[in-house]
């Protein structure tokens, strides 16, 4: 079994470098800008350990996707938004961002993932930004480029917190599909040989299709993102941070266009309800220190 398992994860290894998501040993377009500027703890352990529970004992393939299971998938869907964006090398900005990320993070429903919260910014003047199941956060260039101040940076942090915080993108990938990688890594332990692992390979990756599609082609739901709104408001509140920032952000940003445009629309209707929920909000109070480390970055 042990042998089977080790199958298994080597095959799952593979996958994830072909992805670009290398630990240590790896190349290519890889992790390593962030995982130099921002340490993600157990990065040289094998993503593939997704499935070594589900090897070890009976499989129930009913039961819901782990924590360290949300991080590992977060990890390889990163990866492959980093095959389509470069990670920006800024170290002052990436640390910056990341330091408004945890500050609303902290404030979050959920502050302490299974690996924590990292940030990133990609190298593109495309406004967007990803969560990562479990805790990775992307945010474009142009999208920081767009916000007028720190509040509407963290504004832009605390709707991609919420979105983790809610697992809108775990819960992307269909029950049925999480059932047959469960199932498949289970028949693979049993049987003893490795005729299985291109199934639990394809599986996977097809997971991994389902979270990709969802938060860079097709964006959540409608109520997913209200949901996130009404989340990221309520934690800008709390981190002290001027609620309003999200509803002048959107506001500023128009209609149309690709990246967050498409994904994120900030349609009338939205712009109204963040409007009225943060009116109704205490707003945090505006530091001075907030503003000049903001006009300090190089953008
Ligand atoms: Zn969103």
């Amino acid at each position: 079994m042990r042998r089977i398992q080790g199958a298994t994860i080597a095959a799952l290894a593979g996958l994830i470098l072909a992805w670009g998501c290398a630990g240590p040993e790896g190349s290519g377009p890889s992790l390593s800008g962030l995982t130099g500027l921002v340490p993600l703890p157990g990065a040289a352990q094998p993503a593939a350990a997704i499935v070594t529970k589900a090897g070890a004992k009976a499989v129930d393939a009913s039961r819901p996707i782990t924590p360290s299971e949300e991080y590992y998938i977060g990890r390889a869907v990163c990866a492959r938004i980093l095959a389509k964006y470069p990670l920006s090398q800024d170290q002052a900005l990436t640390l910056y961002v990341n330091e408004v990320g945890r500050t609303v993070a902290r404030k979050s429903n959920r502050p302490d993932p299974y690996r924590g919260y990292h940030f990133g910014v990609l190298e593109t003047s495309e406004p967007n930004a990803f969560a990562c199941p479990g805790g990775i956060i992307l945010v474009t260039k142009g999208l920081v480029r767009k916000c007028a101040d720190e509040d509407e940076l963290a504004a832009v942090l605390a709707h991609e917190v919420a979105h983790i915080v809610n697992q809108d993108g775990i819960n992307s990938i269909s029950r049925a599909r999480w059932s047959e990688v469960l199932t498949t890594a289970g028949a693979e332990a049993a049987r003893q040989y490795g005729g299985v692992a291109g199934n639990l390979v394809t599986l996977f990756e097809s997971s991994i299709d389902d979270v990709f599609k969802t938060i860079v082609v097709n964006g959540y739901s409608r109520g997913a993102e209200e949901a996130a709104d009404r989340e990221a408001i309520s934690i800008l509140t709390r981190a002290g941070y001027n609620p309003a920032a999200l509803a002048s952000l959107l506001g500023r940003m128009g209609s149309g266009g690709g990246g967050i445009m498409r994904t994120h629309p900030p349609t009338a209707d939205r712009l109204a309800k963040v409007k009225s929920q943060s009116a109704a909000a205490q707003p945090g109070k505006m530091e001075e220190v907030r503003t000049k480390r903001f006009k300090e970055q190089k953008i």
